[in-house]
């Protein structure tokens, strides 16, 4: 700032003075307008399009990616905890995949809550075999059940490592983006 600057008024508050401009399209604005970014001092108006740019998904991709999701989810919960404990390699596999279908379906739109609820749709959808052994478990106490505690372990391996790896598959290729 030099000494010369004319003075600025800030746009939403025509009384108070300013030297800070908006970086982004240099409206003049006050501190109480200002919003720090990690590329500066920002209008609000600024602010909330630059959000609106990372929260392009549209209602039939939460549709399409949701169903993915829950249907894959549910198809890998009853298959996959069959093969022991190869779940460990198997389920961040079928994570990548259901991921990846999310993606072609979302395409280059995208939004962090459609993330989040791919990311519980997954979960979910591997839940029932869950709870269908949970309640073999429970009706079954009394008699050792050892083998259907393991199988439960394995199924919750399994929710764990799906839904995580389908979370980290959808936000870290945003990040690279
Ligand atoms: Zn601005
Ligand atoms: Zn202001």
């Amino acid at each position: 700032m030099t000494e010369d600057t004319p003075s600025l008024y800030c746009v939403n508050h025509p009384n108070i003075e300013t030297h800070l401009r908006c970086n982004n399209c240099g409206k003049p604005i006050c501190p109480k307008c200002a919003v720090a970014t990690p590329t500066g001092y920002r209008c609000k108006d600024c602010v909330q399009n630059q959000q609106k740019l990372f929260e392009t998904a549209q209602w039939f991709d939460y549709l399409t990616s949701i169903i993915t999701a829950v249907v894959l989810s549910f198809l890998g919960s009853l298959i996959l905890p069959r093969m022991g404990f190869f779940v460990l390699i198997l389920a961040p596999i079928a994570g990548t995949i259901i991921a990846e279908i999310c993606r072609i379906f979302i395409r280059k739109r995208r939004s962090k809550r459609l993330y989040q609820s791919i990311t519980i749709a997954t979960a979910l959808g591997s839940f029932p075999p869950i709870l269908a052994n949970l309640l073999g478990f429970t009706l079954s106490i009394g008699q050792a059940n050892f083998s259907s505690l393991v199988f439960l372990i394995v199924e919750v391996a399994y929710t764990f490592l799906v839904t995580s790896t389908t979370y980290y598959r959808l936000t870290g290729l945003n990040l690279k983006l």
